[in-house]
């Protein structure tokens, strides 16, 4: 019998340390698993699904008016937010209680409560004032948004901890930021009829994609009546918390507002976490450290997820909880891998998008075909809307292997997904070309570009 309470004992029951903690049980370990909040994590409670269960909500506008061209006479609709919410708190419900059956069902003892580090094998269970201790630790406790800007009001600010549970629809927001978040939520926002203005400080919305993805995305967000205001900062929030708010901002002009949300990134949630009783390093931002294998520098413990400064996403966190069982339950050394992963942003028109967009792909390979259409889709046709689509496809000439692939249109997510495959397989744009289309759809475009729209060399766009 082993000398501790515990031989695994998990940090935080999001995404990456329920699945740590219900396969480990699975596998007859003894494991404790600690969360101070609600069981799911961001993803469940807070993040990827109820937020897309308001994408879906937010769709619906635009649907309305599309059928009038296919012959429908839609009568009149309204939105009531108190119904979406209600029936969204439900599911989440649903969904929370299916990870506390997993859990359960492989006897993994699940706590309610904070958990925090009092050594290298004990753990403060702060609910039941206990301390237990464990031969092994994950560390899976995620992050939290950013609530300080630069700017004063940041008080009266929301998060998107909040804005799954506001009382009443907002009738006008202003989002500060230029990520994920801050983009997915204007177009949730004016989807069902707010008014929103996008604040971000930088060139261009969502850095770090393909920079024709960002211009055309932030066109038809603005062709949708979002207001977005680029180079441009909050200097301060007036307002009350309840009630209407002003933001000022750096351009001069003053935006009302009936919410304003700031979208400005996340922290890893090591604060107070007694990292240091334990002695694991963390880096200048507070994200835990760690190897390859995702073992900090402490050897009997292991960090997955946000509280890691690696890819923040859902998938992600639960590959290197994988990785990690491998590696320290089945003798099976496995890191995780972070290339080429497929992403989508949940904006309307949607982004869906897996490798390197034009200008990183330009810095690492001399030469590249980019096959590029800008098109509107067939549906648009009978709709009404001038929405397009894009597709891009980034060839590295030398080896005809794909190495970027980028879409903004409806059902961008689900290509990303499904293509992330062929471009993970290293598939050439031969491999493409031999594909064949299947008609008539959206995405029989990304195989029917036989011709390079341009070439990019040394990093340079050629005409
Ligand atoms: P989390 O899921 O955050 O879980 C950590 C858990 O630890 C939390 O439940 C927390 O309460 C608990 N905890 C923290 N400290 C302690 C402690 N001391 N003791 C006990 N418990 C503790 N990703 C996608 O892939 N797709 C999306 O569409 C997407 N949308 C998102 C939308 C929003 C609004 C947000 C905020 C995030 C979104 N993400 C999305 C990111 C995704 O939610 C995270 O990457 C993922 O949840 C990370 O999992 P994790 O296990 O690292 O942490
Ligand atoms: P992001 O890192 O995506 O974006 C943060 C934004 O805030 C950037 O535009 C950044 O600007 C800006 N910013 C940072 N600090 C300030 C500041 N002090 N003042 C003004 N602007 C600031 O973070 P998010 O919070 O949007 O999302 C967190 C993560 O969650 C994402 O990175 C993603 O990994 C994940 N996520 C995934 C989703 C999905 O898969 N669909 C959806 C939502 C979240 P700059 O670019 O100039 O630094």
């Amino acid at each position: 019998m082993s000398q501790y309470d515990y031989d695994f004992f998990v940090i935080g029951g999001g995404s990456g340390g329920v699945r740590a903690g219900r396969l480990i049980a699975g596998m007859g370990k003894r494991v404790g698993i600690a969360e101070e909040y609600r069981w799911g994590g961001t993803c469940v409670i807070r993040g990827c699904v109820p937020k897309k269960l308001m994408v879906y909500a937010s769709q619906f506008s635009e649907e309305f008016e599309a059928a009038k061209g296919f012959g429908w006479s839609v009568g009149e609709s309204s939105f009531d937010w108190k119904v979406l919410i209600a029936n969204k708190d439900k599911e989440i419900d649903r969904l929370e209680g299916l990870y506390q059956k997993g859990l359960a069902n492989n006897k993994a003892e699940a706590i309610n409560s904070r958990a925090e580090l009092k050594g290298k094998h004990e753990i403060y269970l702060k609910s039941l004032d206990q301390t237990v201790t464990a031969e092994r630790i994950l560390i899976a406790v995620g992050g939290t948004p950013t609530r300080t800007s630069s700017a004063q009001g940041d008080e009266l600010c929301i998060t998107s901890d909040e804005v799954f549970h506001l009382e009443k629809m907002p009738k006008s927001v202003v989002i500060n930021g230029g990520g994920y978040i801050a983009v997915e939520f204007a177009c949730i926002f004016a989807g069902m009829g707010s008014k929103v203005t996008l604040v971000y400080r930088g060139e261009q919305i969502l850095r770090g994609f393909d920079n024709d993805i960002r211009n055309a995305l932030y066109e038809e967000m603005m062709a949708k009546g979002i207001d977005i205001r680029l180079g441009t900062t909050f200097d301060k929030v007036e307002g009350s918390k309840e009630g209407n708010k002003t933001v000022y901002l750096s351009d001069g002009t003053q935006v009302p507002a009936d919410q304003v949300m700031l979208a400005i990134g996340r922290n890893a949630a090591t604060k107070e976490l007694g990292l240091e009783h334990a002695k694991v390093e963390m880096d200048a931002k507070g994200f835990v450290k760690v190897d390859d294998y995702s073992k900090t520098n402490v050897d009997n413990i292991w960090a997955v997820g946000d509280v890691t400064n690696r890819v923040a996403l859902t998938p992600v966190a639960i590959h290197e909880s994988m990785c990690l069982i491998e590696t320290e339950f089945k003798n099976n050394p496995t890191k995780p891998d972070h290339d080429l992963i497929a992403t989508a942003v949940f904006t309307q028109p949607e982004i869906g998008t897996v490798g390197l967009g034009e200008e990183d792909a330009g810095q690492k390979y001399p030469e590249l075909n980019v096959f590029r259409a800008h098109f509107r889709p067939m549906k648009n046709t009978l709709s009404g809307s001038n929405e397009k689509m894009l597709m891009k496809i980034i060839v590295d000439v030398k080896s005809d292997i794909v190495v970027g692939l980028h879409v903004m249109g409806h059902g961008a997510g689900e290509m990303a997904q499904t293509l992330g495959i062929a471009i993970k397989m290293k598939a050439t744009k031969a491999d493409f070309d031999q594909t064949m289309a299947v008609h008539p759809t959206a995405a029989e475009e990304l195989v029917t570009m036989y011709s390079p729209s341009y070439k990019v060399i040394n990093g340079e766009r050629q005409e």
